[in-house]
């Protein structure tokens, strides 16, 4: 039976879901590591250095008793860097349940977990869902509006279908008061692309990650395709192992204009480092965090193969536009 217009569209919706969970289920049957585990791993320095840039983002645009929007939060990760900001208000939100467990146990206080430490400052809610399907304005109707949202190391997965990718920008931008700060970190489509074009076959890496694209990408130009559900799988040492999807970004940035966002900045996480590590604020940060030993400007303490993996990523500020209001 030929498929029918209505038939392709029942089979992209189910894959679409498929991937999702895929993508739910890796991040769920992540347990946390001891802090043992976590200093043996072989991507510990990037890990770091990925902690450091979340954190100098976070610095620059939090404002004392802002309300914060996480979206794909994780484990609760950064709870403690907004924290240190001395946030308001939060709002973490990621699919994998088993993330969000762990999440809740770290801002409840767990007295196993190493992170023996004082209770947070700021009120919290923890929620389980797709950030890419539900209309969290909805579901957040009562918390809204938010000052801040970030999105670390997630969005790309919002690139599976434009349906999700607008989904994406539509809650943030629904959710975001006039003049709001949409933050995050996803892989650097440039970067990614000029590897695959000077790759031999469709597949490239090296001892901390691989990438490979789908056969149906093998002429590797992309002219013809849409520019979403580009999708890879990724491979991330001790840390990822999920279908991904190509963010290109200046169709990125054209779709967030359509959301009422300016593009602040966007950058490759090397020229973050290299311009972040100018301000000795950073560089102190950089040194407590133990990511680049002891502060030099230069990548010495990640292996080579690590630094290679931060060039995969790229940082982004939006600004939904509007004046806040005056109180
Ligand atoms: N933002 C956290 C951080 O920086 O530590 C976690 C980053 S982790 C690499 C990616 C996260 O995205 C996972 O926790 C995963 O469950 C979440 N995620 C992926 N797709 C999602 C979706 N559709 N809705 C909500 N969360 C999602």
């Amino acid at each position: 039976r030929p498929h029918t217009q209505g038939d392709a569209q029942f089979l992209e919706d189910e894959s679409t879901k498929i991937f999702a969970r895929k993508v739910a289920d890796h991040y769920s049957a992540r347990s946390n590591q001891t802090l043992e585990e976590r200093e043996a791993s072989p991507i510990i320095h990037l890990k770091k250095l990925n902690n450091w840039i979340k954190s100098v983002l976070i610095q620059l645009y939090t404002r004392r008793g802002d309300a914060v929007l996480d979206l794909a939060c994780g484990k609760g990760g950064d709870l403690i860097k907004w924290d240190k900001a001395k946030i308001g208000y939060y709002v973490g939100i990621d699919i994998a349940e088993g993330s969000i467990k762990d999440c809740r146990t770290r801002y409840n206080g767990d007295a196993d977990h190493h992170q023996r430490r004082k209770k947070f400052s700021f009120p919290a809610r923890l929620l389980c869902g797709d950030c890419y399907e539900i209309r969290l304005d909805k579901v957040l109707a009562d918390d809204a509006p938010f000052d801040i949202c970030s999105c670390q190391f997630a969005l790309h997965y919002s690139w599976s279908t434009e349906a999700r990718a607008r989904r994406a920008l539509a809650n943030v931008s629904a959710l975001l008061r006039p003049g709001g700060i949409f933050i995050g970190t996803m892989p650097d489509a440039n970067v990614i692309i000029k590897k695959l074009r000077q790759a031999e076959g469709l597949a490239f890496g090296n001892s901390v990650y691989w990438i490979r694209f789908d056969e149906e990408f093998s002429d590797k130009k992309f002219k013809s395709s849409s520019p979403f559900g580009i999708k890879y799988t990724f491979h991330l040492e001790d840390a990822v192992d999920c279908p991904e999807w190509i963010v290109p970004f200046q169709v990125f940035q054209k779709l967030a204009e359509e959301y009422d966002f300016e593009l602040v900045f966007a950058k490759n996480s090397h020229e973050f480092v290299h311009e972040y590590m100018k301000k000795p604020e950073f560089v102190e940060l950089m040194r407590r965090l133990g990511a680049l030993g002891d502060g030099n400007q230069d990548q010495s303490t990640l292996s080579a193969d690590e630094w290679e993996a931060a060039y995969l990523y790229m940082s982004f500020v939006l600004r939904k536009r509007g004046q806040p209001d005056k109180t």
